[in-house]
């Protein structure tokens, strides 16, 4: 009897293996590539929704744990996954300059806002008003940990590259039974694939189809993440990442021209430098109607859980609602009830 089975190997389940092996939890992991999210993520950690100059729900609490939670990993796994980027808000106006100032005056982000204009130094970027500075930002290079994670459970050998086959799951009173082998206790953390998953699909998974370009501007020469109509993300040499977009209705990883065209245009109109399109990926984001992260346990099966609805901030969610997943499930702590499936589980009992 092992302990636990997991659906899923993107940052939600990467970070509840971590919460697992802390713990000397026994466990196998499920993972066929179906979902690209994680794969694909820009992968930018950044507590400031940069539209409004708000603070994102709960991100200086998640900061304090993220950033120490993939430097373990880095040293665990010997790899660099964790760029401590600039992250620069282009303003557009006068206004936007003031309502930033506004907005670093205030308590809770007073440590995450930089109260002086930062001047355009860079040829290839149209920006007469300047940036404003977010600090405490970074990159998490989301498919480099992927890829080294599998790895990592290859040589620990719990992982199966295999799609978990619902209808092969066999509950039984105390335990689940898969393939032969017998757990305690299964967690979900199928990113968008949770709308095949036939325990959990009553949850209002929407799902929000994002693509990035990767750009070569060997002249660009640009260090900080600039976001403007769009983001662009230094990835090191001549490469950059541009995006995203938002799409609600087509729900397919495949990249489409239409978003390339979307990303041209906002591009150029802030940056001035040459550049070439070389590479272009989509895939779609756990997003949920209020916003916020799925966790729990299921309406009717004992021992059987939900890890998901990380949207478009997986990076710094994971640690967090893996942590808070973990001590419900063997410290008998309660949820936080804005991330607890619980608020759902009106429509469950109504399907
Ligand atoms: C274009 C884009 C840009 C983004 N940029 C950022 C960013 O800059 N910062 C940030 O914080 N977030 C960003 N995100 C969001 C972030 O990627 C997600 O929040 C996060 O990756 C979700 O992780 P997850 O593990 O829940 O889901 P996923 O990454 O989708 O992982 C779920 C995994 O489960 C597997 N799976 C599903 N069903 C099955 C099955 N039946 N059997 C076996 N395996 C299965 C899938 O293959 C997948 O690997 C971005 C997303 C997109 C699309």
């Amino acid at each position: 009897m092992k302990d636990v089975l997991l659906v899923g190997l993107g940052l939600a389940g990467i970070a509840m293996c971590e919460r697992l092996l802390a713990e000397g939890k026994t466990f196998d992991v499920y993972e066929n590539g179906s979902q690209t999210s994680s794969k694909v993520a820009g992968g930018l950690y950044n507590p400031v929704i940069l539209k409004r100059f708000t603070l994102a729900w709960n991100a200086d609490t998640q900061l304090a744990q993220a950033v120490p939670f993939y430097q373990a990993i880095e040293e665990k796994l010997n790899i660099a996954i964790d760029d401590k980027l600039k992250v620069l808000r282009r303003f557009a106006s006068i206004e936007e300059q003031n309502l930033w100032f506004e907005a670093a005056d205030r308590p809770r982000l007073k440590q995450l806002l930089n109260n002086q204009i930062h001047k355009n130094r860079n040829d290839g970027i149209a920006a007469d008003k300047g940036f404003g500075e977010v600090l405490k930002t970074g990159k998490i290079d989301t498919a480099n940990l992927q890829q080294a994670y599998t790895s990592y459970l290859e040589g620990l050998n719990c992982i199966s590259r295999a799609t978990f086959d619902y209808n092969a799951l066999q509950i039984k009173a105390d335990a689940f039974e898969f393939k032969g082998t017998n757990y305690k206790k299964i967690i979900f953390a199928e990113g968008f694939g949770l709308k095949k998953n036939p325990f959990f699909n009553y949850l209002p998974l929407n799902g929000t189809k994002g693509e990035l370009l990767t750009i070569k501007a060997p002249n660009l020469k640009e260090e900080s993440v600039i976001k403007s109509s769009c983001f662009i993300i230094p990835l090191g040499g001549d490469y950059y990442r541009v995006g995203a977009t938002y799409k609600w209705k087509d729900k397919t990883n495949m990249p489409t021209e239409a978003a390339k065209e979307e990303l041209i245009t906002k591009l150029r109109t802030f940056l001035t430098s040459e550049f070439e399109v070389v590479d272009h990926v989509a895939g779609i984001r756990p997003t949920v109607t209020d916003r916020r992260p799925l966790v729990g346990s299921h309406p009717k099966f004992n021992n059987m859980y939900v890890l998901n609805g990380f949207g478009s901030r997986g990076v710094l969610l994971a640690p967090y609602a893996s942590q808070q997943l973990f001590d419900f499930i063997y410290k008998q702590s309660s949820l936080n009830p804005e991330i607890d499936i619980a608020r759902f589980s009106k429509k469950y009992f109504v399907n």
